[in-house]
C-alpha cells in the first residue's frame, strides 16, 4: 500500500474486494452479457486509474464514462475496448473522438444530424428514451431511430436506454420500469425488423441489474454497485446485495483544543462546549467533498470509538468532539480520524455517511475530492 504517513486526507482502496464486487455483478446476470463499469466522476471518486486497471485484470473490457476527458484519461491509460460517452460532446471536441476512438452518445435524432457532418467517421451508441425524459430519441420514432444507420459518417455499434426507477419496489415503480423495458425491447426488435443488426444492447445499471436480472442484453452499466455500496442503507434488492465496499475515507487529526463551559469552536459560533471539553480538528472539509450538512448529525471513528462532528464544516477543516471517548486524554495529533470505514470493531458504511447528509452514496462519493490521495491496499 501506498504511504499515507504524510498525507492530511485520504482514501484507502481494497482492490480485491472490487474484484470481488465485479464477479458477483457477473454472475447475477446471463452469461451472455459482458460488464461496461460507469468510471464517470473519477470512478465515482475512488481513482479512475487504479479502478480501471482492476477491472481490466477482472476480465472488464469496456468502459462508460460522462465526457472526452474521462474518455481519452483511459484510452491514454491502455484501454482498448469500447468507451462510450453518456453524454453531450461539443462538435469542437469532435476530432477527440475520431483521434481516440471513443464511442459517442447520439442524444437524439437531431444531435445524429450534427454528428453525421463529421469530416470523419464517428462511432456511436444510438441512446433510446424509453420514459426516462432524459437523453434519447424517443422510443416512438423508430424510423428516425433507423435513420441514423443511413449517415454516411456513423458507425452505429450499440443501441441503449436507461431506467428512471429500477431501485423502487412499489406497483407503480415495478410498472414503469416493465413498461420501459417492453419499449426498449420493441424498438431493438424493429430496428432488426428492417434488416439492421451488428449492434449491442444494453439497458441495466446496478439496480437494473440487482432487481432486473433476468433481461438478457449484451452489455449491462453498473456503476454504483461496482464500488461495492447501495445507494441507500435500506434499498432492498430482488438479488440479495453481496458486494463490498471498496473505499475507506481517512483523514488526520491535527490539532485538540481544550474548550472551557462556554467557548466555542468554530464559524458562526456554531459549536458551545456544554462543559469543559476536548474538540480534535480534522485535516479535511467541504473542499474535499465532506457535506456542510452532515454537521451535527454525523461522527467519525477514533482509535475505535465513535466521535460525534461538531460546529460548521469548514473548507479544508471539520471539527469532533472526543471528549467523551474512553481514550479521549491519548487522542492527539497524527491520529486517524475514519469518515467512511472500519477502525476496531466499529465501521461507518458509505450509506450511512450519506444518511448523515441527507442524501445518497453516488452523491457522496462521486464528489470527493481531487485533493485526497488514493492509495491502493
Ligand atoms: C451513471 C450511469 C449508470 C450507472 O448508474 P448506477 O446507478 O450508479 O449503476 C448507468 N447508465 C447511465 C446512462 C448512467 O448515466
Amino acid at each position: 500500500m501506498r504511504d499515507t504517513k504524510r498525507s492530511r486526507a485520504w482514501i484507502e482502496l481494497d482492490i480485491e474486494r472490487l474484484k470481488g464486487n465485479a464477479a458477483f455483478l457477473k454472475k447475477i446476470l446471463p452469461s451472455s452479457c459482458a460488464l461496461m463499469p460507469a468510471v464517470k466522476a473519477n470512478a465515482y471518486g475512488h481513482g479512475v486509474l487504479p479502478v480501471a486497471d482492476a477491472l481490466l485484470e477482472s476480465g472488464v473490457s469496456h468502459f462508460c464514462v460522462a465526457s472526452v476527458s474521462e474518455g481519452i484519461e483511459l484510452r491514454r491509460h491502455g484501454v482498448k475496448g469500447e468507451i462510450l460517452i453518456l453524454g453531450y460532446t461539443a462538435e469542437e471536441r469532435f476530432r477527440e473522438l475520431w483521434d481516440y476512438r471513443l464511442t459517442q452518445t447520439v442524444v437524439d435524432a437531431s444531435y445524429g444530424e450534427i454528428l453525421a457532418k463529421s469530416k470523419r467517421r464517428i462511432l456511436v451508441h444510438v441512446g433510446v428514451d424509453t420514459g426516462m425524459h432524459r437523453l434519447g430519441e424517443t422510443w416512438k420514432n423508430l424510423d428516425r431511430i433507423a435513420a441514423i444507420w443511413e449517415k454516411k459518417n456513423l458507425t452505429v455499434t450499440g443501441v441503449f436506454s436507461h431506467l428512471s426507477a429500477p431501485d423502487g419496489n412499489t406497483p407503480e415503480e415495478v410498472a414503469f420500469t416493465k413498461e420501459q423495458i417492453r419499449r426498449f425491447d420493441e424498438i431493438t426488435a424493429g430496428i432488426r425488423k428492417r434488416g439492421i443488426s451488428g449492434f449491442k444492447t444494453h439497458l441495466q445499471g446496478s439496480y437494473g441489474i440487482l432487481n432486473y436480472p433476468e433481461c438478457s442484453y449484451d452489455f449491462a452499466r453498473p456503476g454504483i454497485a461496482i464500488y461495492g455500496v447501495k445507494s441507500r442503507a435500506d434499498d432492498d434488492t430482488k438479488t440479495p446485495f453481496e458486494g463490498k465496499p471498496v473505499l475507506s475515507l481517512k483523514a488526520r487529526v491535527q490539532c485538540v483544543k481544550e474548550l472551557e463551559e462556554g467557548e466555542t469552536a468554530g464559524y458562526g459560533l456554531a459549536f458551545t462546549a456544554k462543559k469543559k471539553s476536548r474538540i480534535a480538528v480534522l485535516s479535511v472539509g467541504y473542499a474535499d467533498g465532506i457535506p456542510r450538512e452532515i454537521a451535527g448529525a454525523g461522527s467519525v471513528l477514533l482509535r475505535g470509538e465513535r466521535a460525534p462532528i461538531v460546529g460548521k464544516i469548514c473548507m479544508d477543516q471539520m471539527f469532533v468532539d472526543v471528549t467523551e471517548l474512553h481514550l479521549s486524554e491519548q487522542i492527539g495529533p497524527y491520529d486517524e480520524a475514519v469518515l467512511i470505514g472500519e477502525s476496531g470493531e466499529l465501521s461507518i458504511s458509505a450509506e450511512e455517511f450519506a444518511g448523515f447528509a441527507g442524501t445518497i452514496t453516488n452523491e457522496i462519493l462521486s464528489r470527493l475530492g481531487e485533493r485526497l490521495e488514493r492509495c491502493v491496499c
